[in-house]
């Protein structure tokens, strides 16, 4: 474990052994061929990419990115790994991608002749078989390819295609990689060396079927499952933290936070935490049951969650002090709370907290494997 410094109000501990173990996870189900396009966009969903990817090079042979930006943070490493950006480029990040050696990801032939254009690029092909966002349309894809194919300056890295619902929809999952291994067959005479990729974290979990050859895990490696049966293969990383600013007792019918939405029924006692809706702590929990933990208690969130501070019940806790740590996410004694379970209260999932925790969040990483 480590020490946090007693002025910093809310932070997020990161055990990089988790993270370690995590996409051992992934290494195990896939087999030792297949290849880890290891996604850290969006500072390895708010995790603190540098060490993470510096943790997950040792398994990972790509790292996936949203945009330049990101791309050059992950490439400043050093790893030597490639770096993909799943995003579609704007026009003015095409020739910056191109000539920083970046992988870039193309949904059609004019697109790819723009790149083209730029210099020798690598892409990765995309193919839109019902994620309906970016990639060439199924139908159009053979021909699209063959275009690529007359191009100068160009090399196939991959042909890929995404999965919308392959935690929630298994028929309509199994549907959509039937049709892009019918593809691929077709492709590998236009591109023998294309490698091909599908699995996200869900379908990785849920739909990994026979030999694959380049998976595409994000949410998993940072310990969420999408998949909640499988939650306990996986070790989450990130604990958030806050401390306690202050501790107060209230009057029965006292009201607590903007709008009055909790009265006290009876005298409490509360603390107030310090951090809020500026840290990224979503505003839509309370009076849910949401709850932060104190000397390995739940104690409810109390009325409106406001920009800088919380206001938590501690009747049933009443030596907690001004100073002492509480934790949003993680652990603490026998009780724990997730980031998808904060997530379902908040009416949105992990993938949205995690991205959300904000920068007055100070990012402390430590490998338990080691200390
Ligand atoms: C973000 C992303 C992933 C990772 O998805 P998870 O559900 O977090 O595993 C995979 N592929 C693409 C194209 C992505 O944009």
């Amino acid at each position: 474990m480590i020490s946090v410094a007693d002025h910093v109000r809310t932070w997020a501990e990161i055990d990089l052994d988790a993270i370690r173990h995590n996409i051992g996870v992934v290494r195990r189900r896939i087999g030792s061929q297949a290849e880890i396009l290891a996604v850290v966009k969006a500072d390895a969903y708010g995790h603190g990419v540098a060490p993470v990817a510096r943790t997950l090079a040792a398994e990972a042979s790509i790292f996936g990115v949203a945009n330049l930006k990101e791309a050059r943070d992950v490439a400043a490493l050093g790893t030597g790994r490639d770096i993909m950006l799943l995003s579609a480029c704007l026009p003015a990040e095409r020739r910056d991608a191109v000539e920083e050696k970046f992988i870039v990801t193309v949904s059609g032939a004019d697109e790819a002749a723009a790149f083209a254009d730029c210099g020798p690029a690598r892409i990765n092909f995309k193919i839109d078989t019902g994620m309906g966002r970016i990639g060439c349309s199924a139908d159009s894809a053979l021909e699209a390819l063959r275009a690529v194919r007359q191009m100068r300056n160009l090399e196939v890295h991959s042909i890929s295609t995404h999965l919308p619902s392959a935690d929630e929809d298994f028929v309509f999952t199994g549907s959509q990689l039937e049709k892009f291994a019918a593809m691929k067959n077709q492709i590998r005479e236009i591109f023998p060396a294309a490698k091909n990729h599908a699995l996200n974290s869900a379908g990785i979990l849920n739909h990994h079927v026979g030999p694959t050859e380049i998976v595409r895990p994000g949410l998993m490696l940072y310990g969420a499952s999408p998949i909640l049966s499988m939650q306990k293969e996986l070790r989450p990383a990130l604990t958030w933290k806050a401390r306690v600013a202050m501790v107060r007792d209230v009057a029965k019918g006292a009201s607590i936070s903007y709008g009055r939405t909790f009265i006290a029924p009876e005298r409490m006692r509360v603390a107030v935490l310090a951090l809020g809706y500026a840290d990224g702590f979503p505003r839509h929990v309370s009076g849910n049951g949401s709850a932060a933990l104190l000397h390995g208690n739940h104690c409810p969130i109390l009325g409106r969650v406001t920009m800088d501070q919380i206001v938590v019940d501690v009747s049933a806790t009443p030596d907690v002090r001004p100073g002492d740590a509480a934790t949003l996410v993680g652990n603490d004694g026998e009780q724990q709370i997730t980031a998808t379970e904060l997530a379902a209260r908040a009416g949105t999932i992990a993938w949205d907290i995690f991205t959300g925790i904000g920068q007055r969040v100070q990012r402390f990483h430590y490998d338990s494997a080691v200390n």
